[in-house]
């Protein structure tokens, strides 16, 4: 068929982290790349980074490296390993407190690295340009994308103050949290945006090397351990100071230094906005963090020239637009930097990118390159990691700034180590899955709720004090014990660990469809007021949330929800991902794993539908070829997120009517976003309302492996 991708031309705004790297891997699959970037050649004039000088590189960002097989590159030149934290606890005023080291892991391989980011970039950058069709320019920044016309352009104004505009066939915007194409693309019908900032801000202070150190003249090689004579602290370690609502964290840099980074509320007590004058600069600090003080030579003067920057989460939908122009990096997802994610996070956006690239290669339409096919597979795939990510990040803020000094915390950590000791394999705490593998974010999260169940089963048998008095062998297998049966679903009052539940709550504020009745609570009796009972009467659609259709709701003379066998809703069941932009329907060939199905029910995540809290009406719907293929694949039920299997403004219901034809029942609403495809068991049965054309569920899934 001739195509080549040498034939395609690919844009990318921003040479920064995401984009230098994704030049790398379009280069290595032959695309035509050019990378635009607004500052200077650092080749030229040295990195001018405004932000954090070292960021924390882990699994996911080094396996993105080593998609483009920039890994070992990067780690032999710049790495230096942080297995822990070395925790500096608050103490009485003007006197030191011992610092205690808390291991990530109990394993001794897992650690986070440290690299410079000003390194880490210029390395990427010289990566791209080793390949002959990367173009790179400099001093150009995007102000705008034309949507419009046959080609989409970026329209660039250089520093003189002339605009530039260059075609593309894609073009990808990965010019930061604050991006000029994402900007662009807000301009877009129905484009979803938000972004939320933090009451704390953060500001850079330094550490330099150990005054005696010899000076660093060659780098240590591949990533091994780096001098601790050179350094003022010990350097294999993220560093915090933990207090209360603010913090300070120093990560090493590879010249013997540490870049701290201080997180405090703008306003308020202990804040930036309070603390200007240079007496109180130093006072403060000899106060809150009197062992960093002699470390920190030009404390003040760095405090004080040094910028205060904001902390902000960006969110958005889509991620692409038309198939040709698409948001990578923080252009799509802005995140805090408590869990040390975003650029981990952006790269592998750039694995994905480039392997959705690979499953749907671009399709020629006219004169034209159309990336529908994996534009819309990328964003579903990433989009409700993003998210898991975002959330993660802020939660981890409380966690370091906080809890990170509170025994209970520390002894709560310990049986998290113990528990995973013991149970290997079963149990792996939420920060080493995101930070130590590659296990999908939204899938980490999940995982960690329910060992956070765990946890506290385990602590309420085995409280803190109790090392004390049995001993650490001793408590160790206890822990290991108690463990073992809330694991196995006994005496816990949590539950089975393993349901995973797919129930949107019902909230005063939860939509319903457009028209129909919202759910509210009548409260006839209240204990609060001095009744005897609390009771209250519900009244609402039955199509709430997760809900079972009757076939009553879409056929004269059919069975009420009431009437429908209950097997078609407890038993083994498939869920599957469709990659199918919104408002469009799913067809077989959006989804994977179709092959495979070989359970009566099917459970279908289009990611088109993210809450009942803010209705969105371009969801996805089923197509007829697709209830037809599941048909004959036996299938007897298919559930969906979306609250219909038929689009928002479709009258005629053509997949409602192929599901009464097939005789399938339909569930509807489920909340699959943190469900990886795979095989569970499902029980979701409705109540038993005869005759009535719908009821909701407590959907849950337990996974079948
Ligand atoms: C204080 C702090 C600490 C952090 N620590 C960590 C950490 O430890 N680990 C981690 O994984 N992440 C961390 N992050 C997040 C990380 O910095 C980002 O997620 C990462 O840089 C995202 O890469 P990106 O390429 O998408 O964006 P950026 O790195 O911001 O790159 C965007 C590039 O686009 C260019 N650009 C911007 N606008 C335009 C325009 N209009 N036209 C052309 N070019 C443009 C910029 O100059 C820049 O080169 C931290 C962030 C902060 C703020």
């Amino acid at each position: 068929m001739g195509r080549s991708n040498a034939d395609i031309h690919v844009l990318i705004a921003g040479a920064g982290l995401a984009g230098a790297l994704m030049a790398c891997y379009l280069a290595r699959e032959g695309y035509r790349v050019s990378l635009f970037e607004r500052r200077s050649d650092p080749r030229a004039h040295g990195y001018a980074g405004g932000r954090s000088i070292n960021l924390a590189l882990s699994a996911r960002g080094i396996a993105g490296l080593a998609g483009a097989g920039l890994d070992e590159r990067v780690m032999r030149s710049d790495a230096i390993r942080m297995p822990g934290r070395m925790i500096h606890p608050p103490g009485p005023p003007n006197s030191t407190t011992p610092t205690y080291f808390l291991p990530y892991s109990h394993d001794p391989k897992d650690a986070i690295n440290s690299v410079s980011r000003g390194g880490l970039n210029l390395t990427l950058i010289k990566a791209a340009a080793e390949h002959r069709s990367v173009s790179l320019t400099f001093d150009h920044f995007c102000i705008d994308v034309d949507l419009d016309s046959p080609a989409p352009a970026a329209i660039f104004q250089k520093p003189d103050g002339s605009i530039t505009r260059v075609e593309a066939d894609l073009i990808i915007g990965a010019d930061g949290a604050f991006s000029g194409v994402r900007g662009r693309l807000q301009k877009t019908d129905r484009f979803e945006y938000s972004q939320s900032y933090l009451e704390h801000g953060y500001k850079e202070l330094h550490i330099p090397p150990a005054p005696n150190s010899a000076p660093r003249t060659s780098a240590p090689s591949a990533n091994s351990a780096v001098e601790s004579s050179s350094f003022a602290m010990e350097p294999h370690a993220l560093h915090i100071w933990p207090r209360g609502q603010s913090m300070m964290i120093a990560l090493p840099n590879r010249d013997g230094s540490f870049t701290c980074t201080l997180f405090w509320p703008f306003k308020g007590p202990h804040s930036f906005e309070n603390l200007r004058t240079p007496p109180d600069i130093e006072r403060h600090f000899r106060e809150h963090y009197p062992d960093a003080v002699p470390l920190m030579p030009t404390l003040v003067e760095d405090y004080t020239r040094n910028p205060t920057s904001s902390l902000v989460t960006v969110r958005c939908w889509p991620w692409q637009h038309g198939g040709r122009v698409a948001l990578l990096g923080d252009a799509a997802h802005a995140i805090v930097p408590f869990y040390g994610q975003g650029m981990n996070a952006a790269f592998e956006d750039c694995t994905a990118l480039s392997r959705c690239l690979r499953e749907h290669p671009p399709e020629r339409s006219g004169n034209r390159w159309d990336f529908t096919g994996a534009l819309s597979a990328y964003q579903a795939d990433r989009k409700p990691n993003a998210d898991a990510i975002a959330d993660m990040a802020v939660e981890n803020f409380v966690e370091m700034r906080d809890k990170t000094g509170q025994p209970d915390f520390v002894y709560r950590k310990k049986v998290e180590q113990a528990v995973h000791h013991a149970h290997l394999g079963t149990v792996t705490p939420q920060y080493n899955l995101v930070s130590f593998s590659t296990v999908p974010y939204a899938q980490a999260r999940q995982r960690g709720r329910e060992l956070d169940r765990v946890l506290d089963a385990v602590i309420r048998e085995v409280p803190r004090g109790s090392i004390e008095t049995l001993g650490d062998a001793n408590w160790r297998s206890r822990v290991a014990e108690v463990a073992g049966r809330v694991l196995a679903g006994g005496g816990s009052s949590s539950g089975d660990k393993r349901l995973i539940d797919i129930t949107p709550a019902i909230t005063p504020t939860t939509n319903v469809w457009p028209g129909d009745t919202c759910p509210s609570r009548e409260v006839l009796c209240d204990i609060s007021r001095g009744d005897n009972i609390t009771l209250s009467t519900l009244r609402t659609t039955v199509h709430l949330g997760a809900h079972a259709d009757g076939p009553n709701h879409y056929g004269d003379k059919a069975p009420s929800v009431g009437e429908m066998p209950l097997d078609h809703y407890i038993g083994p069941c498939h869920v599957i991902a469709a990659t199918t932009p919104s408002a469009q329907r799913v067809l077989p060939q959006h989804c994977t794993g179709l092959d495979a199905i070989r359970h009566p029910r099917v459970l279908i995540r289009t990611g088109t539908f993210p809450s009942f809290e803010s209705w969105n009406s371009d969801f996805a719907a089923l197509s007829v070829e697709l209830v037809e293929a599941l048909a004959a694949k036996g299938v007897r039920t298919i559930g969906i997120d979306t609250p219909s299997v038929d689009l928002q403004d479709s009258k005629d219901l053509p997949a409602h009517k192929a599901i009464l034809k097939q005789g399938i029942a339909i569930l509807e609403g489920l909340d699959l976003q943190s469900v990886a495809p795979g095989e569970y068991e499902l029980i979701a049965a409705p109540l038993k309302l005869m005759g009535f054309d719908g009821s909701p569920v407590r959907a849950v899934l337990r996974p079948l492996a």
